[in-house]
């Protein structure tokens, strides 16, 4: 049986993350991907350059894939355009996960194409590796999850495509938030260096086919259409026996809109520092403080957010309402950016 002290399960954004940081700290990890390739699972590649006091950049160290800087998204509404100032990084999404697992290599090693079938025991199979901790960050259908027994996420699902004819102003994201477009969801443009990155979401299924078959149709020109489910719920319980979560697998989503890179970024960051400190007591560590760590950095942000989506999405019936609160939202949210920014 193969003995490394930290498995990773998972090589999307939240584990190839986490292996970078272990990398960095020279704590040796070994990572299983069942894919062959990176980026295997579509995204809208929006970053939000700066969450509470992190800057993806610091946290990233690369300029590898960065496409776009966009200051400004307009959201469209029923009642007129709504603007939103706040910095959002497009990316070349496969090229930021190939350069997190670039830096993480160095330390670590990557085994892609390997799936993780089951645990039992603490025991990865059929790899017959026994890690002293699991890192979870396999993604809506964690089987880490289920190995501790933690509650599956309610989810949205949402589907992307890119375009070469969108005709929108190219320097802004634009959100198109309306009933008659999708209900309990919204409709992106963005803009990427040479095409546009363009996606439909719903927090409920039922009202996402017939969205998605009409936005579809409006967009006969789009290629690529690839849609996931995306985990719109409470952060649930991240660890239990040897193993931790993060990312989609624990629910690390900003659920009001569907926002997951930065958060398992930085969740990854602070689990990363966890187990730092576990690996001088020899792992002989409560896993609770891990949780604990990450809900005292990001958890009311997370919180606020899904008790926002409730709030947006079911219980203020009235679109006009919605537009309203929204106005104010994106002036609150536009003075908090233009405050740090100038920092
Ligand atoms: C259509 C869409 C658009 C989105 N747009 C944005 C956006 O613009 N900005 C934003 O911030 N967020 C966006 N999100 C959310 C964001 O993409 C996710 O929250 C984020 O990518 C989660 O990363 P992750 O690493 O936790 O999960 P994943 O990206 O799902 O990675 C999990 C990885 O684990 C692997 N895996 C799973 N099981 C096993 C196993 N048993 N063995 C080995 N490997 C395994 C999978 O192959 C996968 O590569 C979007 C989501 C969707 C669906």
């Amino acid at each position: 049986m193969e003995r490394y002290d930290i498995a990773i399960v998972g090589g999307g954004i939240a584990g190839l993350s986490m292996a970078k940081f272990l990398a960095e700290k020279g704590i040796p990890f070994i990572l299983f991907e069942e894919h062959t390739n990176f980026f295997m699972k579509p995204c809208g590649e929006g970053i939000i350059a700066r969450v509470l006091g992190y800057d993806f950049y610091d946290l990233y160290g690369s300029k590898e894939g960065i496409e776009k800087e966009i200051m400004e998204t307009n959201i469209h509404t029923k009642y007129g355009i709504l603007t939103l100032e706040m910095p959002i990084i497009m990316t070349d999404k496969k090229k930021i996960e190939a350069e997190f697992a670039r830096q993480a290599e160095k330390q670590g090693e990557i085994r892609m194409g390997e799936k993780v079938g089951d645990i039992k025991n603490g025991t990865l199979l059929p790899q017959k590796i026994k890690p002293k901790i699991i890192v979870g960050a396999d993604g809506i259908f964690s089987i880490v999850r289920k190995y501790i027994g933690a509650k599956t996420p309610r989810c949205g699902i949402a589907i992307r495509a890119y375009s070469n004819e969108v005709e929108l102003d190219d320097e802004k994201c634009h959100v198109i938030r309306r009933d008659d477009v999708v209900k309990y969801g919204y409709a992106w443009f963005f803009p990427k260096r040479k095409k546009w990155n363009i996606g439909i979401g719903s927090g409920k299924k039922k009202f996402f086919k017939a969205a998605y078959q009409k936005f579809r149709q409006e967009n006969p020109n789009a290629f690529e259409w690839k849609g996931a489910y995306i985990p719109l719920d409470m952060p649930i319980k991240s660890y239990g026996k040897n193993a931790i979560l993060i990312g989609d697998a624990a629910a690390h989503v900003s659920a009001a809109i569907g926002e997951g890179i930065m958060p398992s970024i930085i969740i990854a960051k602070i689990a990363s520092d966890f187990i730092e400190k576990a690996a001088k007591k020899d792992y002989k560590i409560d896993l609770s403080l891990y949780e604990k760590a990450w809900k005292e950095a990001i958890g009311r942000y997370l919180k606020r957010s899904y008790y926002l989506k409730i709030l947006f999405f079911s219980m203020i019936r009235s679109e006009y309402i919605r537009y309203k609160l929204l106005a104010k939202m994106c002036k609150e949210v536009t003075k908090y950016y233009r405050r740090i920014m100038k920092r």
